[in-house]
């Protein structure tokens, strides 16, 4: 396989820049751009030593270097691979990127290095995906979720269930093709409680595949109510920065200004609206409708009211509109004497907290709410959590075959029907794995990283 290069760090300036050389010439190609201070050579040296020296190119000599070696397979790829650091300078960086394409390296396409590591068994697919997960994690959460994957902790939970439904298959085959052999014979009933079990775990999977979203993409949050009840102060205390115009003057945010907030470690996507109110300023009535709509397909409503006022008609209003979406009766102005009817909004809503967006008050128990109202509490995003679509549908069709495979033994039909079925949900583990995936679902995988990775 042909030796590939590529800048593994950002592309931006840095401390320190990477270029990272993979396959079988890795050594001999370093060679060709790196003099190391003590005269040795990266192909004479094992792994998991240094050099220190310099990088050159046909113009000489241009940045210091560190040269770290692996030897196959002890490496990320499981080939032999060469780590040049230098300084992050992106001239610096594509000068060495050039200099080792000239020595005889191909340039890695997105993913590569890691698609190697799969195709190498260093890893299964799904802990594949989770690098890429690990590199764009925003949050604990999604950092958690990503280490447990790259861990191996989804594909064990995938393969306990793979393990019970092949022994099921060969049981059953063996029963069935070999009635001279005393194969016990297979009872309904065992097999149905192993059906179950599998059908349990699968099920699990499928429902935390929210909250594994919800960690990694943040949910879709917007902070609505009548006009000067302080949702833009609260949008800025959130964002930590004067994201909106905040005046005293009813009706001043005239449209949507979105962010993404880390609140505790759940990301939100927020969205600060205008005021929900009936208004004759028609700048104003498009940014109220735009607000509307939004309220509409939003995951999770802060809904501000002012605890210093007793409710108002929009009020009344604006609780008409959030109907039974997932929402929090945040109390604002806590700060203040209160003269709002506490007791009507909390027959409104599940969740009530008091802050002061003012003075900042009232935050930890904000972040509690949210996460009750997403019901983030119970799960622990370090068991093992699907978080791609990919595995989303593989695990959907999995179970999806395990469904056939129970309605088969309960219809009454024959062991084989229950077999081919048990055997389709097995190949869709498979291919979630990369166990047995077609190379297009392996280019899917990994045309979404990127170069360097
Ligand atoms: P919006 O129209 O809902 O976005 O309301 P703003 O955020 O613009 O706030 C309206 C007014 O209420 C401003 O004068 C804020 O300073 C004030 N305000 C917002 N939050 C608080 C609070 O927690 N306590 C007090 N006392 N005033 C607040």
């Amino acid at each position: 396989m042909h030796t590939i290069a590529a800048i593994s760090t950002p592309m931006a300036p840095g401390g320190i820049g990477i270029v990272r050389i993979s396959g079988d010439h890795a050594q001999q190609i370093a060679d060709r751009v790196f003099t190391s201070v003590s005269g040795k050579k990266l192909t004479q040296i094992p792994g998991y030593t240094s050099l220190f020296g310099s990088v050159h190119d046909g113009d000489g000599s241009f940045d210091q270097c560190v040269a770290a070696n692996y030897r196959a397979p002890k490496s990320y790829t499981g080939e032999d691979v060469v780590e040049l650091s230098c300084h992050g300078g992106l001239y610096g960086m594509h000068r060495l990127l050039d200099a080792c394409l000239q020595a005889g390296a191909r340039l890695a396409e997105p993913g590569e290095f890691t698609r190697r590591a799969y195709l190498n068994g260093k890893m299964d697919l799904t802990q594949a995906e989770s690098v890429m997960e690990m590199v764009s994690a925003q949050g604990k959460g999604a950092a958690q979720a990503a280490r447990a994957g790259q861990e191996g902790r989804l594909n064990q939970r995938i393969h306990s269930v793979q393990n019970t439904l092949t022994d099921i298959a060969s049981h059953l085959a063996a029963w069935a093709d070999f009635p001279e052999e005393n194969v016990p014979e297979v009872e309904n009933s065992q097999l149905e409680k192993d059906l179950l079990a599998a059908d349990h775990i699968l099920r699990q999977l499928l429902a935390g595949f929210d909250t594994g979203r919800i960690l990694r993409e943040g949910v879709d949050t917007v902070i609505a109510g009548r006009p000067n009840v302080g949702k833009s102060t609260l949008m800025n205390l959130l964002t930590g920065c004067e994201k909106s115009i905040v005046t005293s003057y009813a009706g001043t945010t005239r449209d949507v200004v979105e962010e993404t907030v880390l609140l505790g470690d759940v990301p939100l996507r927020l969205a600060d609206t205008a005021g929900l109110r009936n208004t004759e300023d028609p700048v104003e009535q498009l940014g109220v409708l735009r607000s509307r709509s939004r309220v509409e397909g939003a995951q999770l409503v802060l809904a501000v009211f002012d605890s210093s006022e007793p409710l108002q008609e929009e009020d009344h209003a604006f609780m008409d509109l959030i109907g039974n979406m997932p929402a929090i009766a945040v109390i604002n102005k806590s700060d203040m004497e209160s003269k709002i009817d506490e007791l009507y909004i909390k027959t409104k809503f599940k969740q009530m907290v008091y802050i002061s967006a003012l003075q900042g008050s009232g935050l930890q128990e904000l972040t509690e709410a949210v996460k009750k109202a997403l019901h983030l509490q119970k799960i622990d995003p370090s068991a093992g959590v699907l978080f791609t679509q990919r595995q989303k549908e593989a695990v959907r069709q999995s179970h999806g075959a395990l469904t056939e495979a129970l309605e088969a033994l309960h219809g009454g039909m024959t062991l084989d029907a229950v077999t081919v079925c048990v055997e389709d949900a097995v190949s869709a583990l498979m291919e979630l794995t990369g166990e047995r995936a077609s190379d297009a679902v392996i280019d899917k995988v990994f045309e979404n990283f990127c170069v360097g990775k």
